[in-house]
């Protein structure tokens, strides 16, 4: 089985299958220079039980990703399910069994000198081994970050564009330098916006409350699934501002993201988050959410699609 630094690994690259190291770009690709480029992340989830890869909600983030190019002036030639269709096909061909992570990326190619949004652009997928990306079994201890969130009309922050992640970069960079795990960014006029890579959301009164989308976020689909989560369990989400002292009177704090999961938060500026520890809602979700991705209940099975399943009846076909 291939690891991420293995050069054996099978990309989408310039229309085809093709190893990691063949899949190489020019130095003066225009995306290097400006970050003109729109990403995703899609999580797998490799279940030993059911001997299963479940890729989460794929169709959701390649919907986003097919959306935000158009942001760039950019247009991916595949449809959603076709994208699927072949993220498939390339943890076949890596024969991946073990939790994954996707990387698609769309990005202005035209070898040139120049700040336009040029019409070339090219398209690549790649998918590697992916373990935990923070460790927050514990809870993290985090900060507000000096760095502002980048505003829509400066960067859309909805848009996944590779340059605004220069942001994200150095509101995380600063957190860990000053001994944070992660690191909380307002809006350019103070209200609670995200984390560097994943959404908010607090507990107060016994209400779930995250900022809405016209707060410089990404519409992460990890928010979308923690609210329907909770409604499940009938807790409503209330979506409005929410100024910075709210986190230092919140029940609960935890991120949210496909990176992150369902991170419990229980410091803010070296203030505790209610007694420090994890609060019980986030535990609840925090434990629906692992249920829900790695299959272990049926419910909500739409957002899952196994990979060797359909591969396995294929083949028997
Ligand atoms: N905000 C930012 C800035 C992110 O990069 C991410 C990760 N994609 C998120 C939020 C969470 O989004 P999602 O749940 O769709 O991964």
């Amino acid at each position: 089985m291939a690891s991420a630094k293995d050069p054996d690994i099978v990309v989408y690259f310039e229309g085809e299958f093709q190893p990691l190291a063949n899949a190489k770009v020019g130095l003066l690709t225009h995306a290097l220079h400006y970050g003109t480029a729109v990403f995703e992340g899609i999580r797998g989830y490799w279940s030993e039980e059911d001997q299963e890869l479940y890729l989460f909600r794929p169709r959701e983030h390649y919907e986003r990703w097919r959306a935000n190019a158009r942001l760039l002036r950019m247009e991916v030639p595949l449809s959603a399910m076709e994208l699927c269709e072949m993220t498939r096909e390339l943890i076949v061909r890596n024969r991946f069994q073990c939790d994954v992570y996707v990387r698609p990326l769309v990005y202005k190619s035209r070898q040139t000198i120049g700040v336009h949004l040029s019409p070339e652009t090219d398209y690549a997928v790649v998918v590697v081994p992916f373990g935990k990306y923070i460790e927050s079994g514990q809870g993290l201890r985090v900060c507000v970050s000096s760095w502002r969130r980048l505003n829509d009309n400066a960067i859309p922050a909805r848009g996944k564009i590779s340059g605004a992640y220069v942001n994200s970069a150095l509101a995380g960079d600063e957190a860990r330098a000053n001994g944070y795990d992660e690191a909380i960014l307002l809006t350019e006029d103070g209200h609670v916006s995200e984390g560097s890579a994943c959404n908010i959301f607090l507990v107060r009164h016994g209400q779930l409350v995250t900022p809405p989308v016209s707060d410089d976020i990404l519409e992460g689909i990890t928010r979308a699934t923690v609210m329907d989560l909770a409604r499940e369990m009938w807790i409503e989400t209330v979506e409005r501002r929410i100024d910075r002292s709210e986190l230092y009177v919140a029940d609960e704090i935890f991120f949210a993201g496909t990176a992150f999961e369902v991170a419990p938060v229980i410091e803010v500026d070296r203030r505790p988050v209610r007694s420090g520890t994890i609060g019980p809602l986030t535990h609840r979700l925090r434990e629906a959410y692992t249920n829900v991705t790695r299959g272990k209940t049926a419910r909500d099975s739409h957002w899952r699609m196994p990979v060797y399943r359909k591969a396995v009846s294929e083949t028997a076909r």
